[in-house]
């Protein structure tokens, strides 16, 4: 009879899974159930495009239905809320699914490390809907500035200086100045900061690609606040660490990421901040039969420091952890989580980038940014690949 596999998560991670899965069993062997909350896959990589106007949904959303198509893929739309691991079940917000193998892949959410005001008061940046809700709001900032003339409308604050935080600051860049001429706003009177508590922006790039980085954003306006964490968020006002304030009206945290609070909740063990931790085939630790990967989980590189939480990583676990499922049916020797890094690319708006391959190999401007966008579309042929098979 076949073996029942539930995955949770149509992301980077869960769908890659779905997909290698199907490729390597038959109907006989396995009947795989894909969870998602929402009809769609995200682009997740390019969601600060959308979140300054520069793209809309539809350019980074695809209909997961259109991707299974006639796969022997059954999709579920429905919210996960707990896992019961010793009745082998997953509650969903409207009924329940059994499973002989269970896979979760259900991200992360935003690390707000218990700073005063910061979740209620500032927007994130990790699906669509939130990037749908920053765009409105800055367009609705400019739209109404001309009517009470507040500073705080005009002024622009990103936490973080990872990939994320950068990324979007780059696309802010280029995009509130021409806000500013369509509003018939001053475009002197815009600021765009970002605050940063670690030393340095882009965490893990190399030196010179940082100056680049740098130098690029501030010759756009950007002010960085590097080395000075925000310390509370009030309605309107952003504190720091040094006393000083920024009144603002829009205050957009890319500060970190944790494990989705499920995890832990349903008896997994997880570090500090609430990943699973997993064995070298991204099982969940102690157990046979549930995987976890993507950014749900923790996983340490051989040089000791964890893996990041990125799309590129957590591909590469979907595929693992669809290889060490079928092993495990087949009883046959099971795949380390070897994964191989490309190198790594961070957009600085519409016309720049940096871009590392290997140690060597590095790129700037528009070569880089091509190489950029190129990655959304190397993401979709390996899809594409992925549905050609059976
Ligand atoms: C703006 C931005 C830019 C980035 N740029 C890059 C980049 O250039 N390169 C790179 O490698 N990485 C990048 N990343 C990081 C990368 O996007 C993540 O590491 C990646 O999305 C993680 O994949 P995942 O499958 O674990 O999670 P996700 O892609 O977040 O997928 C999780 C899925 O689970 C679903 N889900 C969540 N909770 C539930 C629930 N309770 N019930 C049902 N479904 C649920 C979600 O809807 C989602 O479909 C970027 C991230 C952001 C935010």
């Amino acid at each position: 009879m076949a073996k029942k596999v539930v995955i949770l998560g149509a992301g980077y991670a869960g769908l890659v899974c779905a997909l290698e899965l199907n490729k390597l069993t038959t109907a006989q062997e396995a009947e795989i159930i894909l969870v998602n909350k929402h009809e769609y896959h995200q682009l997740v990589t390019q969601l600060h495009e959308p979140a300054v106007g520069a793209k809309e949904e539809k350019d980074v959303t695809i209909s997961i239905n259109s991707i299974l198509g006639a796969k022997k893929i059954k999709f579920v739309k429905d919210v996960v809320v707990s896992i019961d691991k010793t009745a082998k079940e997953v509650t969903l917000e409207s009924g329940k699914l059994s499973y002989d193998y269970l896979v979760i892949a259900l991200g992360s959410e935003t690390e707000y490390f218990g700073i005063p005001g910061l979740k209620e008061y500032s927007y994130t940046l990790k699906s669509v809907n939130q990037a749908n809700r920053i765009r409105e709001h800055i367009e609705q900032c400019f739209q109404t500035y001309n009517q009470d003339k507040k500073d705080s409308k005009l002024t622009f604050v990103v936490g973080g200086a990872g990939f994320t935080g950068i990324e979007l600051v780059g696309e802010l860049a280029d995009m509130l100045p021409q806000l500013a001429q369509k509003y018939n706003v001053p475009k002197e009177k815009v600021k765009l900061l970002n605050v940063e508590a670690a030393p340095m922006i882009l965490p893990g790039f190399d030196e010179g690609l940082v100056a680049h980085a740098k130098q690029s954003l501030e010759g756009r306006g950007v002010k960085f606040i590097i080395g000075t964490p925000v310390v509370q968020v009030e309605p309107g006002i952003v504190h720091l660490k040094t006393g000083d304030t920024i009144p603002t009206d829009t205050m957009i945290w890319t500060g970190g990421v944790r494990g989705i609070p499920i995890v832990a909740e349903s008896g997994f063990e997880t570090e500090p901040r609430g990943r699973a931790k997993v064995d070298e085939y991204m099982r969940a630790l102690g157990e046979e039969d549930v995987w976890i990967i993507g950014d749900s989980c923790f996983v340490l590189s051989p040089n000791g420091r964890p893996y990041p939480p990125t799309a590129q990583i957590s591909t590469q676990m979907g595929e693992n952890a669809a290889v060490n499922i079928y092993a495990s049916m087949k009883h046959v020797k099971k795949e380390a989580f070897a994964p191989v890094l490309l190198g790594a690319v961070a957009s600085l708006g519409r016309k720049n980038a940096i871009g590392s391959l290997g140690k060597k190999m590095k790129a700037t401007g528009w070569l880089a940014y091509r190489v950029k966008d190129a990655s959304k579309y190397r993401y979709l042929a390996k899809i594409g690949a992925l549905l050609k098979s059976k």
